[in-house]
């Protein structure tokens, strides 16, 4: 025997072996629980079960797994991952007893899912019997890309390997673009949450101007309308990175400078979002990055690809630092003059204003059940407490960046959005904020931020949009 098909041969004993095991292990597992056990598979014609793309849609069959048994309110017992020649299998036994009621929704899961059509989802029963679609009067499924009897697609061979994998090609990139939508919405959602949310010291909102003469919160609904549309365009620069992510903001520059124009455009010369195109921009850019890897990366896939994107951002502080660049800007020039790191410091560190305090800050909030208006501004007070702001510095020095600090240490001292004292304190802030015209558009930009990651992992509760704020039943 030729030593290729020897080889052949011995993948393909493997391949079944490996089916083999994870079927017994499967059906261990509902005899050891006396309940039903699931096991997904990929769809993956070839010889690469785990390959990139097996990865991919193994990842998204994952999620809905989970996704699913939390909508059924089904506890899940015990989960487990496998890999093998096979390919990546996921093994669950969860609350619900009736092995047909189960594999019910693993066909609904099947038929409703985007590339649901790529996942095997099997349930056996607990004498390890496979429960059938035809077991649930359902007809079985179809070919791929003719929609014939599968069983007799493969035993003619009626289509090529290259035509297959094309299919799921196709359909992985409708799933792809359907992700790029859906973190673009994300972003517009966390810009739009920032600006509405009120009291929010110095800045604008929809009760007020803040510390601004030259804008109002129509002026931002401007501005915010002129930039949704190019969330989607950096997310999917993001995606379409070639090579590391210490390229991307060099691919997102571009970008960046378009949307700006777009926002100057809509406010007849007004910056009102300049630096969140920076801060959201970047955020969302990495997002698009870890997009290449998952349909739904989490806080941290997108929070490592920050700060591997942000890295050559060194560069540009220690030549500020160094006088060997001129300072463009206000915030620039508060770096190059009290040394402080600003925004591309937040960058290079993976925003850790937004990871240690206003993103544990704001989740803490929304578990407790506070309108989403006051756990906006309880993450705002938290950043206002540590940002190194240079909207602030570069106006009004290191005095004016201190005083912001100190009054809103002493709102969280006093409990901030969760005490009447800490409420107080928060709506005094904002009248004293105005007065000097302070305004802490960088500690704004970061609020926009956490919202963002926050939304990478979870929802915001639609009932808590609703209210009503505690600022208002004063
Ligand atoms: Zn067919």
């Amino acid at each position: 025997m030729p030593i290729d098909s020897a080889t052949a041969n011995s993948d393909i004993t493997n391949l079944l072996d490996d089916k083999e095991t994870r079927w017994r292990a499967a059906v261990d597992l509902a005899e050891r629980w006396s309940k039903p056990a699931i096991l997904g598979t990929v769809v993956m014609p070839g010889p690469d079960k785990s390959g990139r793309i097996a990865g991919m849609i193994f990842a998204e069959l994952a999620a809905a797994l989970d996704d699913r048994a939390a909508d059924c309110k089904w506890l899940i017992h015990h989960r487990e991952i496998r890999s093998g020649p096979a390919g990546p299998s996921i093994m669950l036994i969860v609350s619900e007893g009736d092995p047909r009621a189960v594999k019910a929704q693993m066909v609904e899961l099947e038929e409703a899912h985007p590339v649901g059509r790529l996942f095997d989802l099997d349930v056996y029963d607990l004498q390890g019997r496979p429960v059938s679609r035809q077991d649930l009067g359902i007809a079985p499924r179809t070919c791929l890309i003719c929609g014939g009897d599968v069983q007799e697609c493969r035993r003619g061979g009626k289509h090529t390997l290259l035509e297959l994998q094309a299919e799921i090609e196709r359909m992985l990139l409708g799933m792809r673009r359907q992700a790029v939508l859906a973190m673009a919405r994300k972003a517009v959602y966390a810009m739009l949450l920032e600006t509405a949310c009120r009291p929010s010291p110095g800045l604008v909102n929809p009760s007020g101007t803040g510390s601004h003469a030259d804008m109002n919160y129509l002026t931002f609904l401007a501005s915010s309308s002129a930039l949704a549309p190019w969330y989607g365009v950096l997310v999917q620069a993001g995606a379409e990175l070639q090579g590391q992510p210490d390229a991307l903001l060099h691919a997102l520059r571009p970008h960046g400078i378009q949307a700006e124009t777009a926002m100057f455009s809509a406010t007849g010369g007004v910056n009102t979002q300049k630096g969140l195109i920076f801060s959201l921009g970047l955020a969302v850019g990495a997002a698009g990055y870890a997009l290449r890897a998952s349909c739904r990366p989490g806080a941290a896939d997108v929070r490592s690809a920050v700060i591997r994107a942000a890295a050559p951002l060194q560069d540009e502080l220690r030549g500020l630092a160094d006088g060997e660049r001129t300072p463009a800007s206000g915030g620039e020039r508060a770096c190059a003059r009290y040394g402080a790191t600003g925004i591309r410091g937040e960058a290079i560190g993976g925003y850790p204003s937004v990871f240690d305090h206003a993103l544990p800050t704001f989740t803490s909030l929304i578990d407790a059940g506070y309108s989403v208006n006051d756990c906006l501004v309880g993450a705002l007070v938290s950043l206002l407490a540590v940002v190194e702001d240079t909207t602030v510095l570069a106006r009004h020095g290191l005095g004016g960046l201190r005083y912001v600090q100190s009054q809103a240490r002493e709102a969280l001292r006093l409990g901030s959005v969760r005490t009447t004292p800490g409420r107080d304190k928060i709506t005094e802030m904002d009248t004293c904020f105005a007065a000097r015209r302070l305004n802490p558009g960088g500690s704004a930009d970061l609020l926009a931020v956490s919202v963002f990651f926050y939304l990478l992992e979870r929802e915001i509760p639609p009932e808590q949009l609703l209210g009503p704020s505690l600022f208002d039943s004063r």
